[in-house]
């Protein structure tokens, strides 16, 4: 299965917890898709929100219901960069702790190697 059958499946696919055969096979492997799959199945979730909310889609509540999508895209964007300023945090964090941890394994030697000869 390729990336262009698996997006024409995903409303079929989108909706089964567990996805099964070729279209799970291609999808453990293309990154492109899982986030075609994530994307749809944000939306679908986004749906029933609206629905949960009795919203139906006809002229009088149009506007209404778009900016319930808005917001809820933007709260959902705003979340996704939360979590990804903290994994850049964490990532900042670790690399400065493996560094800082090879300098202090190679100056220590070196400082008390130097009080040792005084
Ligand atoms: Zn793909």
């Amino acid at each position: 299965m390729n990336c262009s059958q698996v997006v024409s499946n995903l409303p079929k696919i989108a909706d089964d917890d567990v996805i099964k055969g070729r279209a799970s096979r291609h999808l453990s492997t293309c990154i492109r898709c899982q986030a075609e799959l994530a994307q749809y199945r944000g939306l679908i979730r986004m749906m029933k929100k609206i629905e949960a909310n009795d919203l139906h889609l006809n002229n009088e509540n149009l506007i209404r219901t778009l900016e319930l999508i808005e917001e809820t895209v933007h709260r959902d964007q705003l979340n996704e960069t939360k979590k990804n300023l903290a994994i850049g945090f964490a990532g900042v964090a670790i690399i400065f702790l493996s560094i800082s941890a090879a300098v202090v394994s190679k100056v220590l030697p070196k400082i008390i190697r130097k009080t040792a000869n005084i």
